[in-house]
């Protein structure tokens, strides 16, 4: 791991820490699935920025749409006033690209300011004011998206938040019973990311959007982690063709730039049109270069298939996965679709060792803030077939370690103490 001094003594001190334990790499370069750090060395990246870097660190379309843009201008407004080339033409591919007639996009700068429009466009669409979230769902860290967020550990400290959010267990068809006329919207992740990597059962999405239509709530599902040809579709709701009245996105969306973004359809996004006018705007988002590196990001993402890529690759590592699994013990269930991917361990030491260990072979993965038992997978789905067999030589080498290692895990020993 890379600690060279006085730059982490720096880091410690000056830049706020968010917890006792962070993985601390001091990273020079990074380029495709590769992350370079100044102790000279390189570390296979199955982690991806959590679903950011979908085409790879630093792709070279990206970078020179950046270059381009920066050289033309940089930021020109505040939201919504200018006509700014790359923002209306990420937003014209986007329409066409989303889930059913999703035309109108409103571009913030990152999932949680997603997430923050999408809940005051149910509010002020529908006229209502409740809302309707998951336990273990994620979705962000300001007050509005924190009052949905599914686990309580996180709320409490922030309280009052947002009042009238109820909380359903997730895959559960029976409590969606729950949702009635009172409801402004609902809001889910496809698939749960910090929840544990947690695939809903196929009949879950489809029920879901049944009961918003029966009662007028809007649908808002959170792509934050799961679009861009993640799971192996280009947004994940296309696995059980459900469209949602909002999609949210952030992560993959900007090509490794901030960008956050809610779409939906004209009629309800001409609400933050009126009463008030301007009741919802922001100065940076929608930045031109990050639209910029995002429409680049995306264009590489249809041109070159990665969410077939996703799909077949992650497959692949499932399988070989499952196999280590059996072999080398240790491995509850590995779950997810295309790559992303979630291994639960037998119990939540092994997985910190895991964790650790596998950062010792030089390959980065990740935990999910939800559970300590799962191990998080996202590597890009730019990997190379080599890239993805050096991983697994590296995972296996770093289960092994792990499962003979039997002093208390150093990284993340604190992170859940209090969950
Ligand atoms: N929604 C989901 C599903 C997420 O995973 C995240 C980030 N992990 C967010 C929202 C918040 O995005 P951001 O960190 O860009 O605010």
């Amino acid at each position: 791991m890379s600690k060279s001094r006085p730059r982490f003594e720096l880091f410690r001190r000056h830049v706020c820490q968010t917890s006792d334990a962070p993985l601390g790499l001091e990273v020079v370069r990074a380029a495709g699935s590769w992350v370079y750090t100044a102790d000279g060395q390189a570390y296979l990246d199955f982690l991806a920025g959590i679903c950011v870097n979908n085409v790879g660190h630093a792709h070279p379309a990206v970078v020179a749409a950046v270059q381009a843009q920066a050289e033309k201008y940089l930021h020109a407004m505040v939201y919504g006033e200018y006509v700014l080339e790359p923002q209306v033409e990420y937003a014209a591919r986007l329409a066409e690209v989303a889930p059913g007639d999703l035309s109108v996009v409103y571009f913030t700068n990152s999932g949680t300011e997603a997430n923050e429009g999408a809940l005051k466009l149910a509010k002020k669409y529908t006229g209502r004011r409740r809302l309707v979230a998951f336990e273990g769902g994620y979705h962000g860290d300001t007050h509005g998206s924190l009052s949905v967020t599914g686990r309580e550990v996180y709320r409490r400290p922030f309280e009052p938040l947002l009042p009238e959010v109820a909380f359903l267990p997730f895959d559960c068809l029976k409590a969606l019973k729950a949702i009635d006329e009172t409801v402004a919207g609902v809001i889910v992740e496809p698939i749960q990311g910090e929840g544990g990597i947690r695939v809903p059962s196929d009949d879950f999405l489809p029920a879901l959007r049944r009961r918003c239509d029966q009662v007028g709530a809007l649908l808002i599902l959170d792509e934050v982690q799961t679009g861009f040809g993640r799971t192996g579709k280009l947004f994940a709701c296309e696995h059980w063709g459900v469209v949602p009245d909002v999609l949210v996105l952030a992560k993959a969306l900007g090509g490794g730039m901030p960008l956050g973004a809610f779409l939906s359809r004209p009629e309800i996004m001409c609400t933050l049109r009126e009463d008030p006018p301007l009741s919802h705007v922001t100065t940076f988002g929608g930045h031109p270069v990050c639209c910029a590196a995002g429409l680049a990001s995306l264009q590489v993402i249809l041109e070159e298939s990665l969410p077939a890529r996703a799909a077949k690759l992650g497959s692949l590592l499932q399988a070989e996965l499952e196999k280590m699994g059996r072999e080398l013990g240790g491995v509850r269930e590995v779950r997810g679709k295309g790559l992303h991917l979630g291994l639960e361990l037998t119990h939540a030491d092994l997985t910190a060792r895991f964790v650790q260990h596998a950062l010792k072979q030089g390959i980065i993965v990740g935990w999910t803030l939800h559970s300590d038992m799962v191990v998080r997978l996202a590597p890009p789905l730019t990997l190379t077939e080599e890239e993805l067999e050096q991983g697994l030589t590296r995972l296996r080498a770093a289960l092994t370690a792990a499962l003979s290692d039997h002093a208390p895990p150093k990284l993340l020993q604190n992170f859940f103490k209090n969950a």
